[in-house]
């Protein structure tokens, strides 16, 4: 969570805000900002109005045997309570829940991804319009440990606000699954949702994960005697399709 008082930043859930890590690059350059999904609705962490949360993983790669530590994440990662961060932004006008009390929606993520979606759920359950038959979120990660805001989440769907489908792909003992499978097992929901003029899709994560989302789409469609393409287009077009991939 970072406090935003006195910063003049106001920020909305689905937005993305630049941190910039202390420091320079090996150039002796200043580090370039890196951006983060916003975690939180508008209104604020636990109702705090300038408190924003961040769901950020802590990058390091081993290359033969070398460790690299990824600058910004844990620089971020590190941060004691009180530490000042130097912020830009924010950034983003796209990755926002429309204002149309009949939109449906379908939220696809893996591992951090799950930050926007958290936001938008957040907003999406002040709304008043929140039901588990017009929020659908395919929620993907190694374990289930993995799951940053679980309990949150499982607490949302068991009170009937959105709908719930876990994809672990590490899960002790089970067969690996991916968001793509839990597609295309409950795909009667996602072709009617995808038929439907006021559905939209969201998806953040990996980038690896478009291909799969995407060719599940289309199996789903074809299956259901329904145009992917055609459908892709007219949601693209119509500002139904929102994608943030890293
Ligand atoms: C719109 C958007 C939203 C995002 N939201 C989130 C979010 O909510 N949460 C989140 O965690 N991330 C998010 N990201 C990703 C984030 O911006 C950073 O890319 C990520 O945290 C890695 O940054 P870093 O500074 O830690 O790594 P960097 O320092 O940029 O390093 C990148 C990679 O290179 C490796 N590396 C570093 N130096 C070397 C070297 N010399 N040789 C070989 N490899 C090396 C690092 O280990 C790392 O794997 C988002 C990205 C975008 C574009």
């Amino acid at each position: 969570m970072i406090d935003l008082t006195d910063s003049g930043m106001i920020v909305a859930e689905g937005q993305s805000v630049g941190i910039l890590p202390p420091g320079t690059d090996d150039q002796g350059r200043p580090h370039e900002a890196r951006l983060y999904s916003v975690a939180s609705a508008r209104c604020g962490e636990a109702g705090q109005q300038h408190h924003v949360a961040f769901t950020i993983k802590r990058v390091v790669s081993v290359i033969d045997g070398q460790v690299y530590p990824g600058v910004c994440s844990n620089h971020v990662c590190d941060l004691r309570p009180g530490d000042p961060v130097r912020l830009t932004g924010p950034y983003g006008a796209s990755f926002l829940l429309p204002e149309d009390p009949q939109a449906q929606f379908l939220f696809i993520c893996t591992g951090t991804g799950i930050a926007p979606m958290r936001g938008m759920i957040e907003w999406w359950m002040r709304s008043g319009w929140a039901t588990a038959d017009r929020l659908m979120l395919v929620y993907g990660a190694r374990t289930v440990r993995d799951l940053a805001y679980h309990d949150e989440l499982a607490l949302a769907a068991e009170r009937g606000d959105i709908g719930l489908e876990l994809a672990l792909s590490r899960d002790p003992g089970k067969a690996r699954r991916y968001v793509q499978d839990a597609l295309a097992e409950r795909r009667d929901r996602i072709a009617r949702h995808l038929a439907s003029p006021n559905a939209y899709v969201y998806l953040c994560g990996l980038v690896s994960m478009e291909a799969g989302v995407f060719d599940a789409f289309a199996a789903i469609c074809a299956a259901a005697g329904l145009d992917w393409p055609a459908i892709e287009v007219a949601m693209r077009a119509e500002g139904r399709l929102h994608m943030e991939t890293y």
